[in-house]
């Protein structure tokens, strides 16, 4: 048998280098075509392994989702797969958007607690739900169901308030922009559809708050580690709200082919829009502040 004979120190070497040149060709120096295809195996690997991980869960397959469950959500999984698909269809049609073929892998967790041991890293995360790398988790419908449900079932509440069509949108952005895309955009988007389809709203912050929005770069550069990330959410939907009700769907869906390109949020945006990232930022402003006063 072979033995080579390279160092523990030589070998640290050569993976350090090859994780510096891949890191350099996905953030720095690459034509946006090749980040886009590292981008695209990266997920692709990543759903494998998610895949690989609940290989014991059940597999559900519509036409475009293919949903995994435990034995927990037997009887709930036809329900979730059915709505999952509906409002993947709207949500397409909303974006103007079709990824083409492939299925979305769709998992659901009996409780909250395998949901969370199942995904250590932060991401684009709603309270029940989480996008992220390509496939979506959600919680299962039963365990949504508040201590005092009031008579609802758990498939009302689910309809309700469930992640769906949050994720779903985190997927279709991902997908149309090939991971080019800013947190505030796919966040604001993601609240600003799932109020259109299900109604379903996150809390606002407090008045004061709103007169003191963060920076579009900085909700850019640290989305996550913004201290007040009701705010953060809020000033999102908030700046989708803007462009939509100002300028139409149209352009939003623009602006999602741009990025898509590989241009920059600024440039697209600009291209777009006519707007630099910080007069978006003072419009927004003055459109909260309007809102709120009248
Ligand atoms: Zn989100």
């Amino acid at each position: 048998m072979h033995r080579c004979r390279m160092s523990g120190w030589a070998k640290g070497v050569i993976v350090f280098l090859i994780v510096a040149i891949l890191t350099y060709i996905l953030y720095v120096g690459s034509p946006f075509g090749f980040k886009s295809l590292f981008y695209g195996a990266f997920k692709k690997t990543a759903t494998i392994y998610l895949d690989y991980q609940t290989n014991t869960f059940t597999v559900l397959n519509g036409e475009n989702i293919s949903l995994k469950y435990s034995q927990h959500d037997e009887n709930i999984a036809p329900f979730v797969l059915a709505a999952a698909e509906n409002f993947y269809l709207q949500l397409q049609r909303k974006l103007n958007f079709n990824p083409g073929s492939g299925k979305v892998l769709v998992i659901v967790y009996p409780d909250r607690i395998s949901l969370n041991n199942s995904f250590g890293l932060s991401g684009d995360r709603s309270a029940d739900g989480v996008y992220w790398a390509g496939s979506i988790r959600t919680l299962s419908p039963y365990a949504m169901l508040p201590p005092d449900s009031a008579g609802k079932t758990a498939e009302e509440v689910f309809m309700e308030k469930g992640p769906l069509v949050h994720e779903l949108t985190h997927y279709l952005v991902d997908r149309q922009t090939s991971g080019n895309y800013t947190r505030w955009l796919t966040e604001g988007l993601a609240q600003y559809l799932e109020r259109e389809i299900t109604g379903y709203t996150l809390e606002s912050p407090a008045r004061e708050s709103q007169l003191h929005l963060y920076s579009l770069s900085s909700l850019d550069r640290d989305y996550d580690q913004q201290p007040d990330q009701v705010l953060a959410y809020w000033q999102s939907l908030e700046t989708v709200d803007y462009l939509i009700k100002e300028h139409g769907i149209e352009k939003m869906q623009e602006l999602l082919t741009a990025l898509g390109q590989g241009i920059t949020i600024d440039k697209a945006l600009q291209g777009v829009y006519g707007l630099s990232l910080g007069m978006l930022n003072e419009a927004v402003q003055g459109y909260i502040s309007s809102e709120t006063s009248g």
